[in-house]
């Protein structure tokens, strides 16, 4: 028996999804990482059976019953005392987020099914959002869901309790119910900023692609398709169709996500950004850009307005190892490019920014992935990936730990050389433009 009925994000024992649920352990993980995550505790799996009839409970799910359960849910004695004297310590507003366990799991996938209730002020009100959530696990739909995988019996589902603030920057922090604007501009209503287009001219051509272009459009774009394949096939391994017909190519690079896939491309195949304010316009390199988690170098009055891929990449390969469903961020990601004649690895999601290692690539000088070259030999992938191993150091995260991590890595690059050496990977000269839809 547990006798814990609170977890703070700080606690080791938060991080294990068991006990705090997807949302609770990603948010112990992101406190132990050193992020800027707002501070609060978690009400562990536990608690929800040592607080009802549980025996009851599993019988009422097992039937279906979504009425029944509920109904005796709201009946719980949760650990008022424990419950009340944390969140006093938070003070003023806090969101209360359901948090399953199986949440993100190999089979299945329990996100957006229950509730978050926020600006909730007052241990009193705190308890009964706390019940409301157990509740809301017992819905018929979450019921229906579960008797689809097989797992009406699980009652595991833990409570976030988690301070709001009124921050001045947002992204998907917002769409996570962690932060609440006052005001938001959107872009979405500016057409001249979603396009895809050949640049450059002969002399250095470029893709070009609009900030606001979205992911499926440059997954599904001919001129894509024709000029960097690479990036097509990319981006159509983010996320899920319905994510890919929102999310935007400036969008992924503004936000900075340590565990997004195309960052760690674009880096390889050495793009840059346009970036624009009321006082003129700069290039940025990918490279430059991300600075660290969810940090860049666009000033507070910059606006990313065009992505520019250079023509000059004669192979590459992005490979996603994902370690839990298939529809997750990477747990590694390994970008590998030969541009003019050089190589360039880049990995993603295993740090706060994209890892490059430029001294370690130039070992496979004088050799070249393209048929005109000697291709790289399986010696040479596995030096590569062993070195880039040894000189990166992972984070550990509900993806896999960093020991996990680094054992990845020198796979999945050793794999990435290889199978550039066989890539059919290659650039057709630009023609003419493609004009897309927001
Ligand atoms: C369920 C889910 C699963 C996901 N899985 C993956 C995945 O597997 N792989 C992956 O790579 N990504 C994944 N993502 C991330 C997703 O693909 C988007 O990149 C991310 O949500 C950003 O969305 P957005 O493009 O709408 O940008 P927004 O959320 O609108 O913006 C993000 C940030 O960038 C700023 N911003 C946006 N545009 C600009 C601009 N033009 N100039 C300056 N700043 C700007 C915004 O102010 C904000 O701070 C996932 C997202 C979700 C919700």
């Amino acid at each position: 028996m547990n006798n814990t009925s609170i977890l703070w994000f700080t606690e080791e024992a938060c991080k294990d999804v068991r006990l705090a649920g997807g949302k609770g352990a990603s948010l112990a993980n992101m406190t132990a990482q050193g992020l800027p995550v707002p501070p609060g505790f978690v009400v562990p799996a536990y608690v929800l059976e040592q607080s009802v009839d549980a025996g009851q409970l599993r019988k009422l799910a097992q039937a279906q019953d979504a009425e029944g359960a509920q109904a005796l849910i709201q009946r719980a004695e949760p650990p008022r005392t424990a419950i009340i004297s944390s969140y006093e310590r938070l003070g003023g507003r806090v969101a209360v987020r359901s948090s399953a366990c199986a949440e993100d799991s190999e089979i299945a996938s329990y996100a957006g099914q229950q509730e978050t209730y926020l600006n909730t002020l007052g241990g009193e009100e705190v308890c009964a959002r706390l019940v409301d959530c157990w509740a809301s696990f017992f819905s018929e739909r979450a019921l229906f869901y579960r008797a689809q995988k097989g797992s009406l019996g699980d009652l595991a589902m833990a409570v976030v309790v988690q301070k709001m603030l009124e921050p001045v920057k947002f992204g998907i922090l917002m769409n996570q119910n962690i932060m609440r604007p006052q005001t938001l501009l959107s872009l979405r209503g500016i057409p001249d900023l979603a396009f895809i287009q050949s640049g450059g001219g002969d002399q250095a051509p470029y893709l070009r692609i609009g900030a606001m272009t979205t992911h499926r459009s440059v997954e599904s774009a001919a001129l894509v398709h024709q000029m960097c394949p690479i990036l097509a096939s990319t981006f159509s391994l983010v996320a899920s169709p319905r994510v890919r017909n929102q999310a935007t190519v400036g969008g992924v690079l503004a936000d900075a996500d340590y565990a997004s896939d195309p960052p760690a491309l674009l880096h390889a195949l050495n793009a840059k950004t346009l970036v624009r304010s009321t006082t003129g316009e700069r290039e940025i390199p990918v490279e430059e850009l991300i600075l660290g988690y969810y940090e860049t170098s666009l000033r507070p009055d910059e606006l990313l307005v065009e992505l520019r891929v250079p023509y000059n990449v004669e192979r590459a390969v992005y490979r996603k190892f994902r370690s839990r469903s298939s529809e997750d961020r990477p747990c590694v990601a390994v970008a590998a490019a030969q541009v003019a004649r050089k190589l360039r690895v880049v990995l993603g999601a295993v740090a706060e920014r994209p890892q490059y290692f430029p001294a370690i690539c130039a070992l496979a000088a004088g050799e070249s992935a393209g048929e005109e070259g000697r291709p790289y030999s399986r010696e040479l992938a596995r030096e590569i990936a062993r070195r880039y191993a040894e000189s990166i150091d992972p984070i550990s995260d509900s993806r896999g730990s960093a020991e996990y991590r680094r054992r990845v890595i020198a796979v999945e690059v050793r794999r990435a050389l290889e199978e550039m050496s066989s890539a059919s990977v290659q650039f057709a000269p630009p023609t003419g433009s493609e004009e897309v839809s927001p």
